[in-house]
């Protein structure tokens, strides 16, 4: 196995795009999955994810996924008319725990600002 498979193979996102770890899947066009935040900090908190294996936004080399993951995020839950957010944690100071890229879409509620 290359280092990168290795990564990949424990990797909690990875697994839930193959299907070997169970997500509520809102979304999956092939490419971008969105599933349901196993711990909602609002009534909609969906994580929009890329099959493909990237660590963080820094790591990002694909201008165009990025793109695509937010117009994703953008059209989930609904949330057009009364507003939501869109967040990227990156890295520790950061408050990143997963190392697999994606956006959360937060919604619902009021949210406040600035996020803590
Ligand atoms: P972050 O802290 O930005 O890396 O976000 C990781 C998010 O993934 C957190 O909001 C977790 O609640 C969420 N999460 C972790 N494991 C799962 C899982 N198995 N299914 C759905 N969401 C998860
Ligand atoms: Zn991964």
């Amino acid at each position: 196995l290359s280092e990168k498979s290795i990564e990949e193979s424990s990797c909690i996102f990875c697994r839930i795009v193959s299907g070997q770890i169970p997500a509520d899947r809102v979304h999956d066009d092939g490419e971008i999955i969105a599933i349901k935040d196993v711990n909602p900090q609002a009534p909609t908190h969906l994580l929009v994810i890329p099959h493909r294996h990237i660590k963080g936004v820094g790591d990002l080399d694909d201008q165009a996924l990025m793109g695509k993951l937010f117009m994703v995020a953008a059209r989930q839950g609904g949330l057009l008319e009364k507003g939501f957010r869109l967040v990227v944690n990156n890295g520790n100071e950061g408050g990143q725990t997963v190392d697999h890229l994606h956006v959360h879409v937060l919604g619902g509620r009021q949210l406040t600002w600035p996020p803590g």
